[in-house]
């Protein structure tokens, strides 16, 4: 039996979000902003149903992840050259002589080394599937049969970064 994959991408699963990168070892690029845009595929076997799965859940999902960055200032925990200092009401942001405050609530600090999009389709990933996890656990389809998550990130027209991860069922 061959493999099967499904793929969504819709109008709602994008994020409007400001960022910036550190490059080439010391650079760091200024402060701007995307209208990213998110897909998701799923690869497995068929199930009884004959589909790989639901398409309307993994909507659902992708865009329940995006809206979490949707509005926000995208800023990486995990980068030697950014220090990140949350006291709950201000984040403060430092990248050598530049310093960035942001109210806390426009911020979303994510557990990576820099915000490029291959680093953001991967925490969409971890996003995705801990949420197709809970709703298994909560008796919806099994990953059983599906083998392989994949999300891609459009940072603009044209250029994107895509994460492919394994499921272990
Ligand atoms: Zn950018």
């Amino acid at each position: 039996m061959p493999d099967f994959r499904v793929r969504v991408t819709k109008d709602y699963t994008v994020f409007c979000a400001g960022h910036f990168i550190t490059y080439e070892g010391d650079r760091c690029e200024a402060l701007h902003g995307h209208n990213y845009r998110a897909a998701a595929s799923l690869e497995g076997r068929l199930n009884a149903d004959h589909y790989v799965f639901d398409f309307v859940t993994l909507k659902k999902i992708l865009r329940a992840a995006c809206d979490r960055l949707d509005h926000r200032m995208l800023l990486p925990l995990h980068n030697p050259l950014i220090q990140v200092a949350d006291d709950g009401r201000e984040v403060q942001v430092v990248f050598g002589a530049r310093r960035y405050v942001f109210p806390r609530e426009d911020c979303v600090l994510l557990p990576i080394a820099n915000t490029t999009a291959e680093l953001l389709a991967q925490w969409l990933g971890g996003e995705v599937r801990a949420a197709l996890e809970e709703r298994a656990a909560a008796g919806g389809q099994s990953l059983a049969a599906l083998s392989t998550l994949e999300i891609e990130v459009e940072e603009t027209v044209g250029q994107t970064a895509i994460c492919r991860m394994t499921l272990l069922g």
